[in-house]
């Protein structure tokens, strides 16, 4: 067990300096806003980044396994063989709209809802925005956030870790939306030209961050195609928001951040 532990641990450490050492030079070079790099809640949101990749693995196995044996009972087995024998690009591909679309409401969800938005506001109190800020987030929001993203995935079968086989399509769909989510928060000024109608981009993101005008647009992780299908898209061609936070204000320390949600709610914002 401590074993495991400490093999986990070093593969996050790991991760961590490759991605560190992705970003940092590119907000270097290609800065947004002028900032530091350890700049304040930067080693809280280092916590997070630690507490984000143990704990919610752990909360997500009971409800995955409920969901996963729900469905397996009403729809047919056949039904499951024969997406299981689609090609890997296929179901990948199909993961990541049918994921982004179960992500959009969970997060819409999150930003309507006051009880779901006193979680995530820890994630909309960052002031500064670079590419670790996509890790802060309360566990209870990234548990519910993930679930709306994967149960739709599982429900289709995209996703089928119980056949027994390497689940590769979640673990390319963690992957990839995990990378998209540190260049999306990333402070890089730069803009994806065409590719934006495609694909989200760190403007499309930080407009979502933002506390000022226009409020609550761009839910969207990766493929922004949902927000535009429900009215929320909001990416102007050249201009960038200048402040990120939330109105109300949220503790800044870790241990009152994750016990805030627990008292008395914060106002959306
Ligand atoms: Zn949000
Ligand atoms: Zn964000």
């Amino acid at each position: 067990m401590f074993h495991r532990f400490a093999v986990d641990f070093f593969r996050l450490c790991l991760w961590l300096l490759i991605i560190m050492m992705i970003f940092v030079p590119l907000e270097r070079i290609s800065a947004l806003h002028v900032q530091k790099v350890f700049r304040r809640g930067f080693v809280i949101d280092l916590g997070y980044y630690f507490l984000n990749n143990f704990l919610p693995k752990l909360i997500l196995i009971l409800p995955m396994a409920l969901v996963g044996y729900a469905v397996h009972r009403v729809i047919p087995a056949a039904f499951y063989s024969g997406v299981a024998g689609l090609p890997l690009r296929i179901r990948f591909a199909a993961a990541l709209v049918i994921g982004e679309v179960g992500f959009y409401w969970g997060h819409r969800w999150s930003h309507e809802i006051p009880f779901l938005w006193r979680f995530h506001a820890v994630h909309h109190s960052a002031e500064e925005m670079d590419w670790l800020v996509n890790t802060r987030a309360h566990p209870v929001d990234m548990v519910f956030t993930r679930l709306c993203g994967f149960i739709p995935i599982y429900i289709l079968g995209l996703s089928q870790p119980a056949r027994g086989t390497l689940d590769y399509v979640s673990l390319l769909v963690i992957f990839t939306s995990t990378l998209w989510g540190f260049f999306i928060h990333a402070n890089l000024n730069w803009r994806l030209g065409p590719l934006e109608w495609l694909l989200t981009s760190p403007a499309f993101h930080h407009w979502h961050h933002t506390y000022e005008e226009p409020l609550n647009k761009n839910y969207s992780a990766m493929l922004p195609f949902v927000d535009r299908l429900f009215g929320t898209h909001y990416s102007p061609k050249s201009e960038w928001p200048s402040r990120y936070g939330t109105v109300a204000p949220v503790a800044s320390g870790m241990a009152d951040q994750l016990l805030q949600p627990f008292t008395p709610p914060a106002q959306n914002g």
